[in-house]
């Protein structure tokens, strides 16, 4: 079972190694390479198992920008249509995703994250998503 924010569901998508330092980088290759369609997500809107390995995380169990990851988990939530504390298998997830985020929505959720300018988010939420393994 693995803890993850809500927003993350779509940081994974578009993951491509990079991150804020070496050791954000090593704990989320382990989080994205563990996924499995059956894998069970409980999700969550604070420090999860990506966050324990990033430089901004607080002791608290918050983000230093926690108003605006916590606008990004709240969006994703209502969008998506899924509840924070739910469990879900990833799989279902990846379905949930494919069936209710727009690339209206997800531009609206997302605009002002400092990764999407880049692109990768949106490649990967909408052309060529992660996929998990059976
Ligand atoms: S920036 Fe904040 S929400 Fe993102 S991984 Fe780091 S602690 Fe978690």
């Amino acid at each position: 079972m693995l803890t993850l924010r809500a927003h993350h569901l779509l940081c994974i998508q578009g993951y491509l190694g990079k991150g804020y330092s070496k050791a954000f980088v090593k704990n989320m290759d382990k989080v994205v390479d563990s996924l499995k369609d059956t894998t069970l997500i409980k999700v969550i809107s604070k420090v999860d198992d990506i966050c324990i390995a990033c430089p901004h995380a607080l002791e608290n169990d918050c983000c230093e920008s926690e108003d605006k990851v916590s606008f990004f988990d709240t969006s994703v939530l209502e969008t998506l249509k899924i509840k924070v504390n739910n469990m879900y298998p990833y799989g279902i997830l990846l379905d949930i995703i494919r069936k209710n985020l727009t690339l209206k929505s997800f531009k609206e959720i997302c605009v002002t994250c400092t990764w999407f300018s880049y692109g990768y988010c949106e490649r990967g939420c909408f052309y060529a998503g992660h996929s998990s393994q059976t």
